[in-house]
């Protein structure tokens, strides 16, 4: 049984009152932000520290600056973080919280425990263009990107409330991080980029690019990129072995198509057999977990350096999937594992408060284009425009 540790709250969006927001700005940028207050660099490099390392979300608290200076920074700047509109815990210990963003959108995120690790699941965008059909995301529109401010943020938000501050060098709660929450982080890199790169900085939350996986799709033209710009690892939602199959289960395929996929794959940069791809595989009843379909996989990733993720499909409302009999899981396994690919089958978890793979949704929708003109949340960054195509790939 799952409990809500907090009731839904309706506050108001933040009201910056015009004050900018520091949480989500590069070092150069908060650099820049500090001479703008006639500041030198290592003023810059303080705040950093009580920002990301302490997690501070009030100047008063940073007692290595003037209070002349704090008082300055509190009239012109804010720490900005989302506000938890409701957090759920699971009977397995995962915890949910949805997150309320300055324009009222909402967004969810994910902390999965395990025993030598924990996994922050966090979100890239609110909703998805895409449609995968045994996806909950797929079936909510895509509303807008998250700007860094809300990516990283959702990292701050999850250590403050597993009381992660200053960062912990060991015994972390919080040891790994996966794009793997609502939307396409491909068609969203540069607010990605610049967020992990955030989350990767040693002097702050540190989490190193080797405890950072990145899930896509199969935007095909921006996987090179992720691995030049971030490094982490990547997992790609494969799903299937065949075009056809692809095309109607996750239907980016058709721009982008099995052959395509597979060599941006071999040709991800820093690929080798210690840092090999993760390929997701979602057991789907009758639809792609024949015997058949686990043979013809071992031949798809011969020459990859690949280990496979069984995922049981989780079920939300009005699908028309149901997952596999363990039975099928246990011989589409075998066939892999024969062929020396890795490949377990995930154990859900956090499917009591629908928090697992692909149950993530929110109510937000996209307003009407009148009323997003000019609706941009003030201060905070604003919203990049979409990669051009990407409304399109609502196939
Ligand atoms: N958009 C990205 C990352 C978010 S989805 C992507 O598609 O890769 C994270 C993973 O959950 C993907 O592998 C996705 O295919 C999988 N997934 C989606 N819906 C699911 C469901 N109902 N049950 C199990 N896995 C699901
Ligand atoms: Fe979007 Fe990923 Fe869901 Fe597909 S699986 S609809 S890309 S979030």
């Amino acid at each position: 049984m799952s409990q809500s540790a907090h009731a839904r709250s309706f506050a108001p969006p933040a009201d910056t009152g015009g004050r900018r927001n520091l949480v989500g700005l590069s070092r150069q940028e908060m650099e820049a932000e500090i001479a703008g207050l006639g500041e030198p660099a290592f003023r810059a490099r303080q705040l950093w520290h009580w920002i990301y390392h302490r997690g501070a979300t009030d100047f008063t608290a940073m007692t290595t600056l003037s209070k002349d200076f704090r008082a300055r920074l509190a009239d012109t700047h804010v720490l900005w973080r989302p506000q938890v509109a409701t957090a759920q815990q699971s009977q397995d210990g995962t915890r949910k919280w949805l997150l309320r963003l300055p324009d009222g959108q909402e967004v969810e995120s994910v902390h999965i425990p395990e025993e030598d690790r924990g996994t922050l699941c966090v979100s890239s965008q609110v909703g998805c263009t895409l449609t995968c059909r045994f996806c909950h995301t797929g079936t909510q529109r895509l509303v807008r990107n998250l700007s860094a401010a809300e990516i990283v943020g959702q990292v701050m938000l999850a250590r403050d409330a597993l009381e992660e501050w200053p960062s912990p060098a060991e015994g972390r709660q919080l040891t790994n991080l996966v794009m793997m929450g609502m939307g396409e982080p491909l068609y969203n890199l540069d607010n990605v980029v610049k967020a992990l790169k955030i989350v990767m900085d040693p002097e702050g939350l540190s989490i190193s690019k080797r405890k950072i996986t990145l899930s896509t799709s199969g935007v095909v033209p921006m996987m090179a990129r992720c691995g030049e710009e971030l490094g982490v690892n990547l997992a790609v939602s494969l799903h299937a072995v065949t075009d056809d199959l692809r095309n109607e289960l996750v239907p980016i395929n058709r721009k982008y198509p099995l052959a395509d996929l597979l060599a941006a794959c071999r040709a991800y940069p820093g690929v080798h057999n210690a840092r090999r791809i993760t390929f997701e595989y979602v057991m789907l009843d009758g639809v792609n977990d024949s015997p058949a379909d686990a043979h013809a996989l071992v031949r798809l990733l011969r020459d990859i350096p690949a280990k496979v993720n069984l995922i049981p499909f989780n079920p939300w409302p009005g699908t028309p999937y149901a997952c596999s009999t363990p039975a099928a899981m246990d011989t589409f396994a075998a066939i892999l594992m024969e062929a020396h690919l890795a490949s377990p089958i995930r154990q859900p978890r956090g499917q009591d408060i629908m928090a697992a793979c692909g149950q993530l949704k929110s109510a937000s929708q996209r307003p009407p284009r009148t009323a997003r003109l000019g609706d941009a949340p003030v201060a905070l960054e604003k919203e990049k425009p979409l990669p051009a195509g990407a409304a399109e790939e609502g196939l």
